[in-house]
């Protein structure tokens, strides 16, 4: 028998679009990263950022355009925040209980 016979490639996702469109659901933990106890989290796509935000953790501008995430207390609406990505994600990372 000869094991280079079994050929892998077709069944890696990134190689095969209609394995990627299965793995649909797999975008949910995505957004539970994202989320924190007690926020309300909302992502804004590129397409709907219209204006330049100043970045609460870092202080940097998240340029209109650019994707990012809209934060706030839970039932505070008005103390919204416009922030990185990267920068919330790294809040929720120093928030979470360490195990
Ligand atoms: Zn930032």
């Amino acid at each position: 028998m000869s094991a280079g016979s079994r050929k892998k490639r077709a069944s890696r996702p990134w190689n095969n679009p209609a394995a990627l469109r299965d793995l649909g659901p797999v975008r949910a933990p995505d957004s539970d990263e994202l989320a924190l106890a007690g926020y309300e989290v909302r992502r804004v796509g590129p397409g709907r950022a219209h204006k330049d935000y100043a970045c609460p953790a870092c202080g940097n501008v998240v340029p209109s355009g650019e994707g990012h995430v809209v934060v706030w207390p839970r039932g505070d609406s008005d103390l919204r925040r416009h922030w990185h990505r990267h920068c919330w994600r790294i809040e929720v990372r120093n928030s979470a209980p360490a195990e």
